[in-house]
């Protein structure tokens, strides 16, 4: 099902739906089940979500907790357009609750697992209690680090997606579904 059509760097693309906004849905609240059998009812998580991309995941996906939970955050950027740029800025330090709790980081995608095992091992560096990863996408065929995400909403292949949160170039992160950009 096409809903979009975007035009980007003058070429025009329409919008392929991968995910409906209600699989979505369905899927986050099934994935934050897994997440409540994986930790103790009592013992505080706190939640790093990866900024920009999991904001929309990671509200949905946290309604669905039921352990003692704490938000917190950080901005990693590493895109320009629709391909990586090979290198991994993070904005600001770790937040220091991470220090003796346990951290489950939440973000919207891997793809070569650049981002994710820098941000792994800073957050080792600072003693947490534990770390685990939640990724709404997992584009297993692009790994090019070692990165087993714990809690995966959903594997795909290696093409560019946008939606829920996810972005071209700063933007569509409002659509509600996950779609596939397909030249027209
Ligand atoms: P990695 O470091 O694993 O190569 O890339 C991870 C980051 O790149 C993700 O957190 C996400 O922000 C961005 N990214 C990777 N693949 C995609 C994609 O298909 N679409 C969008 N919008 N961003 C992506
Ligand atoms: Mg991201």
């Amino acid at each position: 099902m096409t809903n979009h059509q975007i035009i980007f760097e003058h070429k025009t693309y329409n919008v392929k739906q991968l995910f409906t906004a209600a699989q979505l849905q369905e899927r986050v609240k099934t994935l934050a089940n897994e997440i409540n059998a994986q930790y103790k009812k009592d013992e505080p998580v706190i939640v790093l979500i990866v900024l920009h991309g999991a904001i929309l995941f990671a509200a949905d996906l946290i309604r669905g907790l039921t352990m003692p939970t704490g938000i917190e955050s950080i901005r990693l950027q590493s895109y320009h357009g629709t391909s990586s740029t090979g290198t991994v800025n993070m904005h600001g330090s770790l937040p220091e609750s991470l220090t003796g709790n346990h951290v489950l980081i939440v973000e919207d995608i891997i793809d070569s697992g650049r981002s994710i095992h820098m941000l792994v091992d800073k957050i080792k560096q600072v003693n947490p209690k534990s770390v685990r990863i939640a990724t709404l996408l997992d584009k297993p065929d692009a790994h090019e680090f070692d990165v087993n995400a714990d809690f995966i909403g959903f594997k795909i292949g290696k093409n560019f997606v946008i939606g829920y949160g996810l972005d071209l170039d700063g933007r569509y992160r409002n659509l509600p579904y996950v779609g596939e950009m397909i030249p027209a």
